[in-house]
């Protein structure tokens, strides 16, 4: 395959692009990040915004203020307007803003228990800790397997499907992995939870950034039932994050975190809820954080999530065919099959430890990695083929294990330049250091 070098002009909207950082020997070098999948740089049209918006900035909801008014007015509109990037319908579905991804999960494990007491949960093996802690102790959990080149199994799902019986109520299941970049086929997925009678929570951390989502689209074979993601890995700034899902589900009861903002009427014995999604959203809203997803979204719509996809795979695509060829090197997601991923990348260094290779990308050629188990502890002791054995040893002992992988991962800023930096300095390594 040929890849065209050119000039990636996505570099320009994002803040901080070329801060200089000092290396290990003194030098001062223009900062490299491909630790995307973690945090992404905030778009400069965000920051604009956000400066745009401080004129009207003031607590929602309840203040008589122009101001208030203004600031209310446009944090309610931002539910159809984020909704709509996602292809949710706001008739149908609720749009609540919460903290991040990992706040979205614990709630609608919370708000679940109470529609479905005695359920049973399909999580998967892939996913990331906050898609795998929130069901336990609440629900029976159970883990959709994965294949031996990490991706999940299919057919392992429609077996635990079948075996339960119309027990399992929700799969939950990431639409990227964090650690591998495999995307699943969620529509697929989703098709054959409803035909078991059960409801799709799709993790959108990892997958809205990087590809069109599309909920309800008829054109699909299933609807996504739920959907959460983060602002902050998407060119947004920490402190935001969104959990949609059918109305029906948020209307009943009490919410799992009371508080102000969430009741009409109370007494000293007895409390009228407000209606959802205020009632899911306790506390003085974030009103800067979503005016600040919105504007990403906006720049994101601009540029088409399918150029986005289109360049990072392209991107990947060039790391992974000249990562193959350096000696020495192992990686943990698979090239040759075109399998669809996000652009995340894992790899070790034969003979080197991964916090070793991360440290020198950083202090020798200011390159930002992430390496460790990337809080999917279960699918890197997968991936690395640890043995059943040690990690019983590894839960009986107190020593905490040093397992790992290093990740590499993209965003759409990143140039080809900057990979090639990588290769270079990882082709020494590999080859001079091993
Ligand atoms: N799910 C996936 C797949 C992730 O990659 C992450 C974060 O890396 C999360 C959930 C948690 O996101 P947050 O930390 O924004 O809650």
């Amino acid at each position: 395959m040929q890849y065209i070098k050119h000039f990636n002009s996505y570099r320009g909207l994002i803040a901080g692009i070329d801060t200089k950082i000092p290396l290990i020997n003194g030098a001062y070098t223009t900062a490299i990040n491909f630790d995307n999948a973690a945090t992404t740089p905030p778009f400069l049209a965000v920051l604009e915004e956000i400066m745009n918006f401080s004129p009207w900035y003031a607590s929602i909801h309840r203040g008589a203020g122009y101001k208030s008014q203004c600031s209310s007015t446009l944090y309610e509109e931002a539910r159809s307007i984020i909704g709509n990037f996602v292809g949710a319908d706001p008739n149908k579905q609720e749009v609540i803003f919460l903290k991040n991804t990992t706040e979205a999960i614990n709630k609608l494990s919370n708000r679940l228990v109470n529609l479905y007491p005695d359920a049973v949960i399909l999580s998967t093996c892939m996913e990331h800790h906050s898609n795998d802690l929130p069901w336990r102790n609440k629900y029976t959990v159970d883990y959709i397997n994965i294949d031996k080149e990490g991706k999940l199994s299919l057919r392992d799902l429609e077996e635990k499907l079948q075996h339960y019986q119309g027990r399992v109520k929700l799969v939950a299941v990431t639409g990227a992995s964090n650690v591998t970049g495999y995307m699943n086929p969620v529509h697929k997925i989703a098709a054959m939870a409803h035909g078991y009678g059960a409801e799709i929570l799709v993790d959108g951390a990892q997958l809205v950034p990087h590809a069109s989502v599309d909920m309800l689209s008829p054109k699909n074979p299933g609807h996504i039932d739920y959907l959460v993601f983060s602002s902050h890995k998407m060119y947004a700034p920490f402190g935001t994050g969104v959990l949609i899902g059918p109305k029906k589900v948020f209307q009943q009861g009490a919410p799992d975190c009371p508080g102000g903002g969430t009741v009409e009427f109370v007494t000293h014995d007895y409390v009228k809820w407000l209606s959802p999604p205020l009632k899911e959203e306790a506390g003085t809203p974030n009103v800067m954080g979503v005016v600040a997803t919105m504007a990403a979204i906006k720049v994101l719509k601009e540029i088409g999530m399918n150029h986005i996809e289109a360049y990072e795979r392209q991107l990947t695509d060039y790391t992974l065919t000249h990562l193959e060829r350096i000696p020495n090197i192992q990686l943990f997601n698979y090239h040759q099959d075109n399998h669809p991923k996000v652009s995340i990348i894992p790899f070790n260094i034969e003979g080197m430890s991964h916090d070793m290779v991360a440290s020198i990308l950083s202090h020798e050629a200011g390159i930002a990695v992430r390496n460790g188990c990337f809080c999917a502890q279960p699918y890197v002791q997968r991936l690395l083929k640890v043995p059943k054995e040690e990690v019983q040893r590894i839960m009986e002992d107190d020593t905490l294990p040093h397992l790992g992988v290093v990740r590499i991962s993209y965003g759409l800023y990143n140039t080809y330049q900057e990979v090639d930096a990588l290769l270079r300095i990882l082709r020494e390594i590999a080859e001079n250091r091993s």
